[in-house]
């Protein structure tokens, strides 16, 4: 038995095996128990050989267009999946350390790609290169493997006690909350926010342990107590019998969400819940979580198979109509592809993997050709697209949104092509259906000029992940630096309701997409902000859900009103806590 002190910011007592989650790095770690292993070593395997079909199609069809010497580079790829170093070790790692599979890679590739960094040599350093993207591309398609970090924090099979490193809004949006007991986390630096998203919650929570997630093996028996701030491991059987007894009395969760109807604030505001989706597949997975459409479809993961030029307009109709098709009557909107030069040049899209755990990951410091500016600087692979989504359109409701819009002269031209595509269409005999066309606001220049944008589109989608980055000039893969990454900064409420406004004023619909809309504190917050359409990914609908059921929009707006008026974010954290953060007896903490 082993106790550790901490901060108690919910109050109660939660008992149970432990679920243990790191991401302080940018892939998610695991332990995983023992029964855990065999598959996670299966879904390992899986995605080796998916990845290795999906390299043989590329090959095949880069030979096709542009000749066998250019499709040769595929070759070491190939063989480097199927050589010992990186998958062999990997599994060593996962049957070794209980790590899950996608840790294990990234750990692998780590470890060779520092013997090859102390090499100077420029046939090893394109090696490297190659190895990166096999990497990548094993943790893309690990993502949809059982037995992957989603999987593993979504499919638990009992209820768990949570203990993390820290709890940032892309774990929050992933969890089954009805199976999480309580929680225990190594940050304290993120106090208020854990205590009001805890109570929110109705979860015991116990904060600031600095390095519990490293102590506390995955499986283990713990008691967390978030009235006296304990952490107990292993805890001897009499413990443990005193903690059971004291979760029977305890008061009851929040009760679960309606699963049916509209969801509606207590004074009756509607709001609508939609999600992010990066698959076709997903769409089940939306449809189960109740999403009222897709907010987001990030069609660039339709690219894990290779690079722009080689998705043909046939092939991306096929995969927008089936989206569209199994979502009707709901309406879905997908997002032109958000990549950049370099995945023209490079054939993997490893700048497409999952943004839920990478929202930053090989995306920060991409503030060159991208978006839209990609979309117009390659008119061709563009316009393929377009006549792509204006074919699916017949199928169902379908709204076209161009992402990294940062002038209205961009989004001049890329409707002007978007015409082109419709004309070519016509021109062939194929009907194009009008679109409603929209942007992603998630350039500082874009909000503050919402209200000129609001002028040349049907909708506005507020990107928060991007907006934030930008906005506080933050590189969140700079450990130095990522923990100034801080939604509720003043700036960044400013310019997201500075966006709203500009919206309201020229009568389009503003909805937000990033992960920002999947933390139940900062949900409540935008609601305050009159803010009525949330798109996230389809695990963070049902708390939201439970959020919005919970939330008075006037009550909101009144406390969003006095948050603009506050100048830090501690001072924003402290009153919202103050003002909806009660729902427990402790009290508030401190930091
Ligand atoms: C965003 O920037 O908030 C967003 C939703 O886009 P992505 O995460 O795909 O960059
Ligand atoms: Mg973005």
């Amino acid at each position: 038995m082993e106790r550790l002190k901490g901060i108690g910011v919910s109050a109660g007592v939660a008992v149970g095996p432990a679920l243990v989650a790191i991401q302080r790095t940018q892939v998610i770690r695991f332990p995983i128990g023992a029964d855990r292993v065999a598959r996670e070593l299966s879904a390992l395997e899986h995605a080796r050989a998916r990845s290795h079909e999906q390299l043989q199609q590329i090959r095949r069809r880069i030979a096709e267009l542009k000749g066998s010497d250019l499709a040769a580079i595929f070759d070491a790829q190939l063989l480097m999946l199927d050589d010992p170093v990186l998958v062999r070790r990997a599994e060593t790692i996962i049957a070794d350390e209980r790590v899950n599979a996608e840790w294990a890679v990234q750990r692998a590739f780590d470890e060779i790609a520092a013997v090859f960094n102390d090499v100077e040599d420029p046939y090893l350093h394109e090696r490297k290169g190659d190895l990166h993207d096999v990497a990548g591309r094993l943790r893309l398609n690990l993502r949809g493997e059982k037995g992957g970090a989603r999987d593993l924090l979504q499919d638990l099979d009992t209820p768990c006690v949570l203990i993390a490193d820290e709890l940032t809004p892309s774990v929050v949006a992933q969890l089954d909350w009805n199976r999480i007991l309580g929680f225990a986390t190594d940050a304290g630096s993120r106090t208020y926010h854990t205590a009001i998203l805890a109570r929110s919650l109705g979860v015991p929570a116990v904060v600031g342990l600095r390095n519990v997630s490293r102590r506390i093996p995955a499986g283990a028996s713990v008691i967390v107590d978030g009235d006296t701030g304990d952490v107990t491991i292993d805890p001897a059987a009499a413990d443990r019998q005193e903690a059971e007894a004291r979760t029977c009395l305890q008061r009851a969760r929040p009760p679960a969400p309606r699963a049916e109807g509209p969801n509606d604030t207590t004074d009756g505001i509607r709001i609508q819940l939609l999600a992010n989706i990066e698959r076709s597949d997903d769409v089940a997975l939306a449809l189960a979580s109740g999403a009222e459409g897709i907010g987001l479809y990030r069609s660039e993961f339709l690219l894990a198979g290779g690079p722009p030029d080689l998705a043909g307009e046939d092939e991306q109709y096929e995969v927008y109509r089936h989206v569209v098709e199994n979502m009707a009557p709901r309406a879905v909107t997908i997002r032109t592809f958000d990549i950049d030069e370099r995945q023209l040049a490079r054939p993997l899209a490893d700048m497409a993997l999952d943004a839920r755990w990478f929202p930053e990951h090989e995306r920060s410091g991409h503030a060159g050709l991208r978006g839209i500016r990609f979309g117009l600087a390659q008119p061709a692979i563009f316009k393929t697209q377009l006549r792509a989504l204006l074919r699916a359109a017949a199928h169902g409701s379908l709204r076209v949104m161009f992402p990294f819009v940062s002038s209205v002269q961009e989004v001049r031209a890329a409707r002007a092509l978007l015409a082109d595509a419709r004309g070519e269409l016509e021109a062939r005999g194929v009907p194009a259906p009008s679109v409603p066309v929209g942007i992603m606001i998630e350039v500082p220049s874009a909000a503050f000029t919402a209200s000129l944008l609001a002028r040349e589109v049907d909708f506005f989608t507020i990107g928060t992940n991007d907006l934030i980055q930008y906005t506080l000039a933050v590189d969140r893969t700079d450990e130095r630096v990522s923990d100034r990454y801080e939604p509720l900064h003043p700036a960044v409420l400013r310019l997201i309701r500075q966006v709203r406004r500009g919206a309201v004023r020229e009568g389009i619909p503003v909805a937000v997409c990033g992960e920002m809309a999947s933390d139940p504190v900062l949900l409540r917050l935008l609601i305050g902000c009159g803010l009525t359409e949330f798109s996230m990914t389809p695990g963070a609908i049902t708390i939201a859900r439970r959020v919005v059921q919970e939330t008075s929009a006037g009550e909101m707006a009144r406390i969003a009103a006095r948050v603009m008026t506050l100048g830090t974010v501690d001072d924003i954290e402290r009153f919202l806590l103050e003002s909806f953060g009660q729902r427990d007896t402790s009290e508030a903490p401190t930091r």
